[in-house]
């Protein structure tokens, strides 16, 4: 029965699986041409460009009255079409912020609140909407964030192509393996493009430059030396200008829906924040939003209205004559660019949300903007008068005040039509104020840029730091034991995942390390415990499968390790670690007819592996073939010499 409950464990585990299918060719033939598109039933349709630059604070582009950096490209985009000067992401976080744009829901609505949350299927996306209308869909990312093979499952969904990174990169360098430069996506969009010239196209270009670490290219790393975000953003301009010549040269700007915006801005220290996710500032959620028409029949209209990233969506889908999803939680700009009437108003209400200060079990944040106020809820609630105080400085909550009880009261009516709260807690319990933990959260992901960029002394003494602020921190110990399993030194690992894991029980990473980290100094009834209770958290972890079954092994407890080795094997039945592990549990049980044909079967398909050969030689011995036994052992002593 248990031996069951383990398989339907990891049968059951959903296994994500990004489907790329390379659009047919077509046009090939013209390819660079500018003119003499054939005519396609479908020609009218405009081609939609969507580019989102990640970690863009709108009051650090030229176009938004910015000093200190160009943006040639973003400003004349921005000529050509509509700069929205009070636009708004829901959420500080990137591929929340991204599932937003690309459902046009909230996201306690797409339930998108943290990494690797799978989107579901019953939310459809930008491109699978599109996709049906008869459009070519791409999306280029860049950064490993947006992978939907990794961190954004469901995201590539609708999209012909999507552009995931490699899962083989060799290199330790961030380039290539966690993040690619803008110039690096727009070439693979170009040359995409180029190979499927028949419109019309829907493609994402996603620039995750000025996200930090801020490391622009020369010359913005010259010319930008004392504000490098400044440069990342000078850089991803670059970038901009590139594509947008591409799309000019291939003939098809004129005509086509051209949208940039940013997922989120960027902290820079502004209320103790250096980057974003922990807070819902203007700093962090004031982004630009500049829309080019087809045939750019609105160029240099500036609107000042409150728009948010959910109304994009609606806009593409009125722009392409798409019918909308039931479901949507924005309203399309058109009617704000032609200056009729719209339902809500000219001011659109913001709601914002972050979930990410959950991760380290601290208070989620809700907040609502609307008529230059803004309420934020959190155990220490906040209310600012935008207008008097746009820096946010003056916190003027009361909560028996006539504005404090009317935002109160709006944000409860936008809250009852959200599905239920992420878990914050449990009942009865208040979670730490996020403004409370700043210094730590910084701390924390200065310990992961440094450990991202294998400088581990660095990492150290971030997280030791943090530990001062707070010592029950259960991400700094994870942290900080992960660090001393990599450097070696076990016992110390133990201590701080072992503290991690009784501050977070949920954890299956951390109840993994720490299985690990006692597998490695000899403490096999400690190594049992923890992978156990990590793969109650998670079965299909195949690492920590094998591991425990090897304990299993030495704790002698061969019914066990068998249990282990063949649950591994159910996932991958020719996984060599798993084949000799189930063999040597055989053999601990003296079932040496049983381990013999696979050890056969294994040692002939790989003959240079010597602690196969060594089992081999224990089943001969234990079925008494004493010359078998010793022409084996003599097979692997000669390998071992070697
Ligand atoms: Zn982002």
């Amino acid at each position: 029965m248990r031996r069951l409950a383990i398989f339907l464990g990891i049968i059951f585990v959903p296994i994500f699986v990004g489907v790329m299918l390379l659009g047919t060719s077509a046009w090939g033939q013209t390819s660079g041409q500018t003119s003499g598109r054939r005519p396609s039933p479908r020609a009218s349709l405009p081609d939609v460009y969507l580019i989102t630059i990640d970690t863009l604070r709108a009051d650090h582009v030229g176009c938004y009255g910015y000093k200190q950096v160009e943006t040639p490209a973003l400003d004349a985009l921005a000529a050509d079409g509509v700069r929205f000067t009070q636009a708004f992401t829901h959420s500080p976080i990137t591929n929340t912020s991204h599932i937003t744009i690309l459902t046009g829901l909230l996201p306690s609505v797409h339930g998108v609140t943290d990494f690797g949350v799978p989107l579901s299927p019953q939310h459809v996306t930008a491109a699978e909407l599109l996709k049906k209308r008869g459009y070519q869909t791409a999306a280029f990312i860049g950064a490993v964030i947006l992978d939907s093979n990794t961190l954004a499952p469901g995201l590539d969904r609708g999209f012909d192509f999507y552009d995931n990174f490699s899962a083989k990169t060799e290199t330790k360098q961030r380039w290539g393996r966690v993040e690619r430069r803008g110039m690096e996506v727009v070439a693979h969009a170009e040359s995409w493009l180029d190979k499927h010239r028949t419109g019309p196209h829907f493609v994402w270009v996603h620039l995750y430059d000025p996200h930090d670490p801020y490391e622009p290219p020369p010359p913005f790393s010259e010319k930008y030396k004392d504000h490098l975000y400044d440069g990342e953003i000078a850089y991803a301009d670059a970038a901009v200008a590139h594509w947008i010549a591409f799309l000019k040269k291939a003939g098809v700007y004129d005509n086509a829906i051209i949208i940039v915006t940013g997922d989120h801005g960027e902290g820079l220290g502004e209320h103790g924040e250096e980057t974003h996710g922990l807070f819902l500032y203007d700093s962090t959620l004031h982004v630009p939003l500049i829309l080019k028409t087809a045939e750019a029949a609105h160029h240099g209209t500036m609107i000042d209205s409150q728009v948010r990233t959910t109304d994009i969506l609606p806009t593409i889908l009125s722009a392409t004559g798409v019918a909308a999803p039931a479901e949507l939680n924005g309203e399309s700009l058109l009617p704000l660019i032609e200056q009729t009437n719209t339902a809500q108003g000219p001011n659109r209400t913001l709601f914002g949300e972050t979930d990410y200060p959950l991760r380290w079990g601290w208070a989620p944040l809700r907040a609502l903007r609307a008529e230059n106020t803004k309420l934020i809820e959190a155990p220490r609630p906040e209310l600012y008068d935008l207008q008097a105080d746009p820096k946010e400085l003056k916190n003027l909550y009361a909560s028996d005040s006539g504005k404090a009880q009317s935002m109160k009261a709006e944000m409860a009516k936008w809250k009852a039509k959200l599905p239920p709260q992420a878990n914050s807690g449990k009942p009865g319990e208040t979670l730490p104020d996020p403004k409370d933990k700043v210094e730590v959260q910084n701390l924390l992901h200065n310990a992961m840029l440094a450990s991202d960029d294998n400088r581990s002394s660095d990492a150290r003494q971030f997280l030791e730091k943090a530990l001062q602020f707070d010592p029950s921190s259960p991400t700094a110990l994870r942290q900080l034991g992960e660090l001393e399993l990599t450097a070696g030194d076990f016992a110390k690992a133990a201590v701080h995942l072992k503290r991690a894991c009784e501050l977070r029980p949920d954890d299956s990473t951390a109840a993994f390390e720490l299985g690990e980290a006692m597998e490695k100094s000899g403490n096999w009834p400690g190594a049992r415990d923890a992978l156990e209770s990590s793969l109650k958290l998670a079965p299909s972890q195949m690492s920590a499968r094998l591991l425990l079954g090897n304990v299993y092994l030495q704790l002698e407890d061969a019914k066990n390790a068998a249990d282990q080795f063949e649950a591994a094997l159910l996932v991958d039945s020719n996984n060599s670690d798993g084949r000799l592990g189930l063999a040597e549990a055989q053999i601990q049980e003296s079932d040496f007819a049983g381990a013999l044909p696979d050890l056969e079967a294994f040692t002939k398909s790989d003959p240079r592996n010597p602690a196969a050969l060594r089992l081999l030689a224990r089943a001969y011995r234990g079925l008494g073939k004493e010359q078998d036994a010793k022409r084996a052992e003599e097979q692997a002593a000669a390998l071992e010499k070697k």
